[in-house]
């Protein structure tokens, strides 16, 4: 049994080396990204320790997960970001004293329920 190794350059000491497929790590664009987006192989130098990645064709990318490489794919971006609400609320003057007040009576009740 053959054992598949890319062979990779370290971005920061240059050192070269090889990865055996089983230690590969492919990062996958998510499903709603742009066709053109390519998969990216990570790889930490054994020299540096730095973290690395490195775009490669999808013709690599199932080649390499064919030798066993573990692949994560990215999550979809529109998923992951933050909703607010379209309408901030009514509020036309800054927060006076009794605002202060009713806010921390309010949490204090809050924090007495749990
Ligand atoms: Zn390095």
């Amino acid at each position: 049994m053959t054992t598949t190794t890319i062979r990779t350059t370290c971005d920061s000491c240059q050192l070269t080396f090889d990865v055996p497929s089983t230690a590969i790590v492919l990062a996958l664009p998510a499903p709603t990204a742009d066709a053109a987006v390519e998969p990216s192989f990570v790889h930490i130098c054994p020299s540096c320790l730095a973290c690395d990645s490195t775009p490669v064709p999808w013709r690599t990318a199932t080649y390499l997960l064919d030798a066993g490489a573990t692949a994560f794919t990215a999550p979809d971006l529109d998923q992951i970001q933050p909703r607010y609400p379209e309408h901030r609320p009514d509020s036309t003057r800054p927060m006076s004293l009794d605002d202060l007040i009713d806010l921390y009576a309010a949490l204090d009740s809050d924090a007495r329920v749990l």
